[in-house]
């Protein structure tokens, strides 16, 4: 199975762009000449399900943390656990997202449903 991101019509992933160093790794090879501003939970996924962005933290991280990050999320959404030795800064990062996204009430399953590309039940 792959974890595209699957972004519906009529929404917009920006990602938004910084010389601010990532939070995730001290060292770089090779190292990137930009950084990313990391939403916490996809406001894709957001939008889709509550219609408003309630998760709004962002830290900054790598292109390369990022998309291991969201990687993370998406296991733990799709397989109900996380992968791996549940340590580290890029695991600590992904439980910060998914928990942001459990405290405000997110429903795993529809999320699980949007990222499946099924649609939700909300
Ligand atoms: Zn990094």
């Amino acid at each position: 199975m792959t974890n595209e991101l699957i972004v519906p019509r009529g929404f917009e992933v920006v990602e938004l762009t910084t010389t601010a160093p990532c939070a995730i790794h001290s060292v770089h090879t090779p190292v990137p000449r930009i950084n990313q501003q990391h939403h916490w939970f996809p406001q894709w996924l957001q939008l889709i399900i509550w219609g408003e962005v309630r998760v709004k933290a962002t830290t900054v991280v790598c292109p390369t943390g990022h998309v291991n990050v969201h990687d993370l999320i998406n296991h733990r959404i799709l397989h109900g656990e996380f992968p791996g030795t549940h340590s580290g800064s890029t695991y600590k990062l992904a439980f910060k997202g998914f928990s942001a996204f459990t405290d405000n009430g997110g429903d795993v399953a529809t999320a699980a449903a949007h990222l499946r590309g099924g649609g939700g039940s909300e």
